[in-house]
């Protein structure tokens, strides 16, 4: 990111004088609290929360939580950095925020998870609301616990103030759309960057690497713009089939039995293989177009020069974080088209601020109407980051696009509103 902002403050050397590089650096409110709990065995737990409220300059802190033992203060900070850009390069108006604990809701009983998140609001909900700080999903936060913690907010405050958090589920404000919105729009930033290239997804082989929504509805997407899925996985290890993976029935499996992708091989027999996470990665599998929607620093650069001899034309990050440094820095020199999650994955949130805009005007649009709008707002971000990188010098360099985009933005609103 500095790196990236270097360049601007060339152009604009007026960035340094009004301290902004350093005043976005620094969050505006950081809060870690204590979150007790009592499991089914009547021990009592404890974990502990995080709220950064990151940036407000465009609109109230926004972004998700994520539930997962590896959650600090730096994991909380960095995402939260991060979502303060993408968000701005949404064009909805709204600030960065990131939060979560380091609960592990794996092997957790229905119970248990909902006794969680009603301690966790517990103090969450005096420091957020709809005008203020509008908290969503992550890893570990999926519509069961954002109604567990939109019913103890209400509980707490005695309103009914649906904007306060959204993913909600589709009985109680939740916007149609949401949850297919990430894995969407990420296919739809792809199609349109290969569209600089004379190329379509049509034909081409597609590895996507996790197993939540984002990379669900990646591959449904992709699907349907003709691509075949070379892979997918899930943290045990991942499959593949020589006849495409069957979508269908991998949903079977994660949605409806809850199972693990290795049941997909036994199921299928020949031409289907499972490999276990130790013995080797997804990105071995040869592939055109890469898609990792697992977590932070899946991809490394030994995955991504394999990738790269293997005939890698594209990849674009669903997961924030996915691919390291050295990783992105191997795709770039051999002229991989690269989308950084900050703008591939940016159909999540702002389509979380298409929720707020419904739950606002007390309305509910239609699938077909919300999906319009996610559609244009990627093609938006697309468009601006491509715009950014050619006014830059840089023609397809979509990390200094997304960066130079997003900052320039936000520092102007802060540059407007006084220090
Ligand atoms: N957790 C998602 C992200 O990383 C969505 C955040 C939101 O909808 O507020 O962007």
């Amino acid at each position: 990111m500095l790196e990236s902002l270097g360049k601007v403050v060339s152009k604009h050397p007026d960035y340094l004088d009004d301290a902004l590089i350093e005043r976005i650096c620094e969050p505006e409110r950081q809060i870690i609290f204590r979150v007790p709990w009592i499991d089914d065995a009547g021990q009592v737990r404890i974990n502990r929360g995080f709220r950064v409220q990151f940036n407000s300059a465009l609109g109230p802190y926004k972004g998700g939580l994520r539930f997962h033992p590896s959650v600090n203060v730096g994991i909380v900070k960095f995402l939260g950095f991060e979502q303060i850009f993408k968000n701005a390069l949404s064009g909805m108006p709204i600030g960065g925020g990131k939060g979560g604990s380091d609960f592990d809701p794996k092997g957790r009983s229905d119970r248990e998870v909902m006794r969680f998140c009603q301690s966790f609001m517990t103090e969450l909900w005096r420091h957020i609301g709809e005008y203020t700080d509008v908290p969503a999903g992550d890893i570990g936060v999926g519509r069961r616990e954002i109604g567990y913690m939109f019913g103890q907010f209400k509980r707490l405050t005695n309103r009914y103030e649906a904007g306060v958090l959204t993913g909600k589920g589709l009985s109680y404000g939740g916007s149609l759309a949401r949850s297919e919105a990430t894995g969407f729009g990420t296919v739809y930033f792809v199609q349109r960057m290969l569209e600089t290239r004379g190329q379509t997804l049509e034909g081409k082989r597609i590895s996507v690497s996790g197993s939540g929504n984002v990379a669900i509805y990646a591959m449904q997407k992709a699907l349907k713009f003709g691509a075949t899925i070379a892979a997918c996985s899930d943290s045990d290890g991942y499959v593949t089939d020589a006849r495409g993976i069957d979508l269908d029935l991998i949903r079977e499996i994660k949605e409806v039995r809850r199972e693990r992708v290795s049941e997909y091989a036994r199921i299928k027999g020949a031409g289907s293989q499972f490999i276990p996470a130790g013995k080797g990665s997804i990105w071995n599998v040869p592939c055109d177009v890469a898609l990792p929607c697992a977590t932070q620093n899946e991809l490394s650069s030994e995955d991504a020069t394999r990738l790269v001899n293997n005939g890698l034309i594209a990849v674009a990050e669903g997961a924030n974080m996915p691919c390291t440094p050295e990783a992105i820095r191997t795709f770039n020199d051999a002229g991989v088209l690269f989308a950084p999650g900050k703008a591939a994955n940016a159909g999540g949130v702002a389509t979380s601020a298409l929720e707020m805009q419904q739950n606002a005007s007390r309305d509910r649009w239609s699938f077909e109407k919300t999906e319009q709008r996610l559609s244009e707002i990627m093609n938006n971000i697309h468009d601006r980051c491509y715009a950014t990188s050619e006014e830059y010098d840089e023609p397809g360099n979509y990390i200094l696009g997304a960066n130079v985009a997003g900052f320039v933005q936000v520092a102007e609103a802060m540059r407007a509103l006084g220090v």
